[in-house]
């Protein structure tokens, strides 16, 4: 039997009761899993701590002295064994809450022990909390110095799995295991040409490192293996793709693109937007069908690409459609699409969930019939009923909210599946979108329009409320709008509403001589079009809102942002709301409104929106201090495949192990070679989880 398939209760140490809460507590089952539980750090044991050295910033640490007294202080719960511990620049406390008689009986005064723990501050003084004490020996300093330090939770602490505990598992594993249970996995001619670690070599060195250099190596190693396994999958699915299926070809640029660029196009485009056309172009003439992402800044001018986009689609006898995430941003698509296209003869329709009745039925059948050319809406244009007579070229806006599953239900949608460009607006970092998106070829529009005057953001508390009044009025009275907009999250809902309908009140009160509008998400469709519309023609100089105004909705006028109990939301939904400002030639102020206590992460998140306006910035930060587990639409990605590897620490390798699955696909795209024989295998058997998203 395969040994790593082995349950976890019968490894030696384990046993029913610590199985189930290894099970419980991190989810391993199998020798194989428990394998798999890497340390997060390590602790270099042949180096020894001065007391005197000690600080504020002191993690875990060695000390070697002696215990000159001990004294049992305090009483109830906070009874507890204190030992003076001493080296030759200065003295701690060791301190014990638990079974103080029994260290009494085995630890002796005035002999010389190592002490390892965590140092705390308390008043001038450092102590240390259940210390691991060891005699001094020469044992101590021979053999590995660099200690293991693994996840542990404190229920798993109560049954002597801490740190320590599953070291010692660890090591009956090892015990139990042979080379033939940890066969190669990666080709040889990988190994050979970015001289990796075997595969036994590494798991070994992973938990039982031999000397830094060596730990390195076998941290590498398994970090590249893991990110080539899920850019082999990324890289397969769309070399398959392009097998499988061929795409329309726009050979014409005629009549509709061209009048467009020579009527209507109301500004030069940017060589960012040119140079993205250009590739679009490229691929809706390769004879294959098109993905692309294309990822660019807000306000960047994404719309005008896909609009234009859409033309190449029409002008070759096709049908296009363009998916917004909700209603409010497809609706305002479609009035700034409509307009321009009717000028030349172009016939755009809208559809969601709104359009109902006698309206949708004679949509559908125009659809059908092919009288519609473009098609704006929300995602109710994926539903089978929505049939197109001839549907070439599908636009998806802000890519993140939707799922790859619905991505590829827009290819059903024609014989052969229509060309899909896919837009975020949360920009991605390079790492992540290899990642998330790596299946598809990427645009960057990189360049925002010119004349644009970068947003100046500021963190103002409460007290100076009056004076962002102040502020407010100032900007109205130039004629410009103003954003206010409120956080809401589903678990607080009622507490958040009440809160909104608060400042709307305060706001009406305090402007009386001005319109407001508000917009939330439990007005009814109609209502909130109607709202937003007000203040899209400037019937209305203040929008207080939640954050159903959050993407691309556009109002060149509107110049302030104040985002309120901005500490509530995160970094990319706050650069979002930014954006809604600075799309004219006004210069344009946004203001973090928080309260006065704020956590470390949440003032961290305020000072990097302060310092500066660049989406890749901010997306590096977001990735760095949330981790990819929690940016919208990872969880489908693989990326929580991750177990060693880190994507905002590890991009370098990440680079090289693209590099390598391409080279490997390259040469064996079926990876039929037996040197390819086990990546194949690991492939099919992790393809099961993924077969349900793509
Ligand atoms: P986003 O990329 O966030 O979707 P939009 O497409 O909504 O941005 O564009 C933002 C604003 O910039 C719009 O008012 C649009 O008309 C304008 N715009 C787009 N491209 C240009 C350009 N090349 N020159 C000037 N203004 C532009
Ligand atoms: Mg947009």
């Amino acid at each position: 039997m395969d040994q790593l398939k082995k349950e976890i209760e019968f490894l030696k140490g384990v046993g029913p009761v610590r199985a189930e809460i290894l099970q419980k507590e991190l989810g391993i089952f199998t020798w194989g899993q428990l394998l798999m539980h890497y340390p997060f750090r390590y602790i270099d044991k042949s180096k020894f701590h001065k007391i005197a050295e000690i600080n504020e910033a002191s993690q875990y640490i060695q000390v070697k002295g002696k215990i000159t007294n001990f004294n049992i202080v305090g009483a109830g719960r906070a009874r507890r064994l204190v030992g003076n511990f001493k080296d030759d620049t200065g003295t701690i406390d060791l301190v014990w809450f638990q079974k103080p008689d029994w260290i009494l009986k085995s630890l002796k005064e005035n002999v010389e022990y190592i002490a390892y723990g965590k140092p705390k501050q308390f008043g001038y003084k450092f102590s240390i909390a259940h210390p691991e004490i060891k005699l001094v020996s020469n044992n101590n300093i021979e053999g590995n110095a660099l200690d293991p330090v693994y996840h542990s939770s404190e229920k798993m602490k109560k049954f002597s799995l801490d740190s320590a505990g599953i070291n010692k598992l660890m090591k009956a594993l090892f015990e139990k295991l042979h080379p033939a249970d940890l066969p190669e996995t990666l080709p040889f001619s990988i190994i050979d040409e970015y001289n990796l670690m075997t595969r036994i070599q590494s798991i070994k060195n992973i938990h039982f490192p031999v000397d830094e250099k060596q730990l390195e190596k076998a941290s590498f190693r398994i970090k590249f293996e893991e990110f080539l396994l899920i850019q082999l999958r990324l890289l397969k699915r769309k070399i398959n793709r392009n097998i499988q299926y061929k795409g329309f070809v726009f050979k014409k640029i005629d009549d509709k693109f061209k009048r467009f660029f020579d009527e209507i196009l109301p500004f030069e485009l940017t060589n960012a937007q040119k140079k993205v056309l250009k590739e679009i172009r490229k691929d809706s003439i390769s004879g294959k069908q098109m993905n692309r992402l294309l990822q660019g800044d807000v306000g960047s001018g994404k719309t005008i690409v896909a609009l234009m986009t859409m033309l190449m689609a029409l002008d070759n006898g096709f049908q296009a459609c363009l998916i917004a995430p909700t209603e409010i941003l497809a609706l305002q698509h479609q009035e700034s699409i409509k307009e321009m296209m009717d000028k030349i003869g172009v016939r755009a329709a809208f559809l969601s969930g709104s359009v109902k009745g006698k309206a949708r039925k004679q949509l559908f059948l125009a659809l059908k019939e092919g009288e519609i050319d473009i098609l704006i809406g929300t995602h109710a244009i994926l539903e089978d009923k929505v049939v197109f007579k001839n549907l070439g070229q599908v636009v998806i806006d802000e890519q993140h909210r939707f799922g790859v599953a619905q991505r590829a239900k827009m290819w059903t949608k024609n014989t052969l599946p229509p060309h899909v460009l896919v837009m975020t607006a949360t920009p991605i970092p390079r790492t992540l979108a290899m990642t998330l998106y790596g299946d598809l070829d990427v645009s960057i529009i990189d360049e925002l329009p010119p004349g644009r005057k970068p947003i100046v953001t500021s963190h103002r508390k409460e007290s100076a409320r009056l004076r962002v009044f102040g502020f407010l009025k100032q900007e109205v009275e130039k004629g410009r709008q103003v954003y206010i907009v409120y956080p809401l999250i589903e678990e607080s809902e009622t507490l958040d509403y009440n809160h909104l309908m608060d400042g709307y009140e305060s706001i009406t009160r305090a402007f009386p001589e001005y319109a407001v509008s508000i917009v939330h998400g439990k007005m009814k469709p109609a209502d909130k079009d109607f709202e937003m519309q007000r203040f899209v023609k400037g019937e209305t100089q203040i929008m207080v809102a939640t954050t159903v105004i959050e993407v691309g909705v556009n109002v060149p006028n509107a110049s302030v942002m104040i985002i309120e109990s901005a500490e509530r939301f995160g970094l990319s939904q706050l650069h979002q709301l930014r954006g809604r400002v600075g799309r004219g030639g006004d210069q344009s102020y946004c203001i973090l409104m928080t309260g006065y206590k704020i956590s470390k992460e949440s003032k961290q998140r305020m000072e990097i929106m302060v310092e500066t306006n660049d989406g890749f910035r901010i997306a590096e930060v977001d990735l760095k201090m949330r981790g990819p587990g929690n940016i919208e639409g990872t969880q489908q990605s693989g990326i929580t495949d991750l177990k060693l590897a880190n994507l905002s620490k590890d991009s370098k390798i990440l680079q090289i192990a693209r590099q390598a699955a391409v080279e490997i696909l390259k040469k064996d795209p079926n990876l039929n070679n037996r040197d390819n024989e086990s990546l194949k295998i690991m492939l099919r058997n992790s393809s099961t989880k993924w077969s349900r998203i793509s």
